[in-house]
């Protein structure tokens, strides 16, 4: 049994934390770790001031991430999985700098050279791509799906799953993101809505897997809409690590916390705790990632 007297006692994952070695690092993993997290999803995060030119120099920057999740893993007694991509926001600052055309190819560079990585086992998949999330203008917000829509069938190809990074306009969102899946043959199952909110309804989500931020009000729009959810969810912070902006974003204790937040509210509902928690915590993970090795 994992729940016992209303208290889940398995694994928990946070589908999408940011590590920055000049950030508190390994102290913020320990935290996680701390409080009942067990596995992370450890997530590329691109120096903005200081972006790769490269591929020599994405790899650079890839290896780094890869030597932090075995750092973490070693120190901090957790299992970490790695994504690896080129972020949409840097391809739109590189567009401006090198050009359209070079941050184009420099971007499918990256993407090829992460799902190598994912070959190698180093990553389990590409992310985050998707599209910029402020407001850009119609021009450059329609070729970054035609990027998006190269980077899915590349990922296609390899049969990797994604985190989507992506614009936040709800349901209208979701549904033409679905659409592009559609176009290219891409499982919305392995399009993973990272930053995704907490309604998890199918008609909203269009079969996109969410990740859901787990802020405060997220617990009761998971258990309001988990009646027409399918193919279910996972549960995030966007840690980012970055000391500039402390607060920014949710803290690395969360997902353990509001675990067992979302265990009272779905046994107070006469819902099935310990399978939905099950799901999000062990069974959607290995689905779309594989067992962790
Ligand atoms: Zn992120």
């Amino acid at each position: 049994m994992t729940l016992v007297d209303g208290q889940w006692n398995g694994p928990i994952l946070d589908n999408h934390f940011h590590l920055d070695r000049v950030g508190r690092y390994l102290d913020a993993a320990a935290d996680f770790q701390r409080v009942g997290g067990t596995d992370l999803v450890l997530v590329h995060k691109p120096d903005f001031d200081n972006l790769p030119n490269s591929v020599e120099e994405i790899r650079q920057a890839y290896e780094n991430t890869v030597a932090m999740a075995k750092q973490v893993r070693l120190e901090c007694d957790l299992r970490v999985r790695v994504v690896l991509g080129p972020h949409p926001a840097a391809w739109v600052h590189q567009c401006a700098s090198l050009g359209v055309e070079e941050s184009n190819d420099l971007h499918l560079q990256a993407v090829e050279l992460a799902i190598e990585f994912c070959e190698e086992n180093l990553a389990v998949g590409v992310g985050e791509i998707g599209r910029p999330h402020w407001d850009v203008g119609d021009e450059v917000f329609n070729r970054a799906d035609e990027v998006l829509i190269e980077m899915l069938s590349m990922c296609k190809k390899a049969n990797v799953p994604v985190q989507l990074h992506l614009d936040a306009n709800g349901e209208k969102t979701n549904r033409e993101i679905a659409k592009i899946c559609d176009h290219v043959g891409f499982p919305r199952f392995g399009a993973i809505h990272h930053h995704a909110e907490a309604n998890i309804s199918k008609k909203f989500t269009h079969g996109l897997t969410s990740s859901v931020v787990v802020g405060r009000d997220s617990i009761k729009d998971i258990s309001d809409s988990i009646w027409q959810n399918e193919g279910g969810f996972l549960m995030e912070t966007d840690y980012m690590d970055d000391p500039r902006r402390p607060g920014a974003v949710l803290g690395p204790k969360t997902v353990p916390r509001r675990t067992q937040t979302l265990a009272t509210s779905l046994i107070g509902r006469g819902l099935d705790a310990e399978a939905v928690l099950r799901a999000v915590h062990i069974d959607l993970p290995e689905a779309l990632y594989g067992e962790y090795e």
